[in-house]
C-alpha cells in the first residue's frame, strides 16, 4: 500500500513542482496594469519595469500616472504610457485595451488590479452602490478580458486577476466589495476550464490576497483590525511571478490564506468566529 502511495505522492509533487521565475520571462514582453496610481499596481509597474516590459498603465488620476511613467522609464521600462479614465464608465475598458493593440499591436500579459471606492462598515442597503462597484471592480474586468481575448490567444499570454481572502471567505462590514471578489473567481474560474476545454493556452491567475500595507488598506481598516499588514512591494512581485509562472492561484501571504481556506473548508463556523473576533467592533461606526 505504500509504494502506489509514494508514487501518487511523488506524482503530485511533480506535477506541482514550482517552475523557477526568472526575470528574463518578462523582458520585452507588452502588459496592461490596472489601477497602477497607487499601491499594488504602483509597485507592480516598478518591478515589471525593471524587468524591462512594455508598460500600458492605467487609473483615473492623470497627475499621478504620469508620475509612476516618468519612475517606470528611470527604472528601465522598454516603453512606458497610461490612458486616464474610470471603470465606471462602461466603455473605457475597450478604449484601454484598443490602446495596447494600436500601440503595440498586441498583448501578452493583462494585469486587472483596480478598484473602486467602498465603505467599511455595516452594510447600509444601497444597491446602487453594489451595483456601481459590480461594475467597476468586476465587469469591467469581464469586458477587458473580452477585448483583449484575440491579442492573448495570439501571444499565449496571461490574464492576472487580483482579488482577495474576502472573495473566499465572507467577512463583516465590507459586502458590497466582497460580492465583487466571489464574483471574480466564479466567472475566472468557469473561463479557466472552457480554455483547457478549447485548448486555448491563455493562462488564468487568480490572487488571493491577505491584508497589505498600501495607504488606502491601512487608511480604511487599521482603525479596525487587529494584525499586520503585510508589504506591498513584496506583493506586487509574488503577483507578478504568479502570473508569469502561469500559476493557477497566489495565496498571499502564503500562511494567513491557506489556514484560512483550509478552516473555511473543516471548521467553517469556527473560522467565522475567529474573523469576527479579528475586529475591533467599539471602532466601527455605523452610517
Ligand atoms: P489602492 O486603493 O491603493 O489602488 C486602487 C487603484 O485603483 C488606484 O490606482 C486607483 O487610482 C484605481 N481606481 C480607483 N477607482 C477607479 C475607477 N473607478 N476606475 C479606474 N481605476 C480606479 O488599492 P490596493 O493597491 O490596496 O489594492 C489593489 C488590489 O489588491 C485590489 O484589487 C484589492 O482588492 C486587492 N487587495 C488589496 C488588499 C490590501 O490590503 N491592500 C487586500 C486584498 C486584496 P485612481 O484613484 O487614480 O483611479
Amino acid at each position: 500500500i505504500f509504494i502506489p502511495l509514494l508514487g501518487l505522492v511523488l506524482a503530485f509533487y511533480f506535477y506541482s513542482a514550482p517552475e523557477n521565475f526568472n526575470e528574463e520571462m518578462l523582458r520585452g514582453k507588452r502588459v496592461i496594469v490596472t489601477g497602477a496610481s497607487s499601491g499594488i499596481g504602483e509597485q507592480m509597474a516598478y518591478h515589471l519595469a525593471r524587468m524591462e516590459t512594455h508598460l500600458l498603465l492605467t487609473a483615473r488620476t492623470e497627475a499621478k500616472l504620469q508620475k509612476v511613467v516618468e519612475r517606470c522609464l528611470e527604472l528601465g521600462a522598454a516603453s512606458a504610457r497610461y490612458v486616464s479614465g474610470s471603470m465606471e464608465d462602461t466603455t473605457f475598458p475597450e478604449v484601454l485595451v484598443k490602446e495596447a493593440e494600436n500601440t503595440w499591436g498586441g498583448l501578452d500579459m493583462l494585469i486587472l488590479n483596480h478598484i473602486g471606492q467602498s465603505y467599511f462598515t455595516y452594510f447600509n442597503g444601497d444597491v446602487g452602490h453594489v451595483r456601481k462597484l459590480l461594475e467597476t471592480n468586476f465587469l469591467s474586468y469581464v469586458a477587458m478580458t473580452v477585448s483583449a481575448l484575440p491579442m492573448l490567444k495570439e501571444s499565449e499570454g496571461s490574464i492576472v486577476v487580483v482579488s482577495s481572502i474576502a472573495g473566499k471567505a465572507g467577512s463583516p462590514f465590507i459586502a458590497p466589495y466582497a460580492a465583487t471578489k466571489f464574483a471574480l473567481d466564479g466567472f475566472f474560474s468557469s473561463l479557466r476550464h472552457e480554455f483547457i476545454i478549447d485548448k486555448v493556452n491563455v493562462s488564468i491567475t487568480l490572487c488571493i490576497l491577505g491584508y497589505i500595507n498600501t495607504e488606502s488598506a491601512v487608511r480604511s481598516v487599521s482603525h479596525a483590525i487587529h494584525g499586520t499588514p503585510a508589504p506591498k512591494e513584496e506583493c506586487a512581485l509574488e503577483i507578478i511571478k504568479s502570473g508569469a509562472l502561469r500559476r493557477r492561484e497566489l495565496h498571499y501571504p502564503a500562511g494567513a490564506v491557506a489556514s484560512t481556506l483550509l478552516l473555511r473548508d473543516i471548521a467553517p463556523e469556527f473560522l467565522d468566529s475567529l474573523i469576527r473576533k479579528n475586529y475591533k467592533l467599539e471602532n466601527i461606526k455605523r452610517t
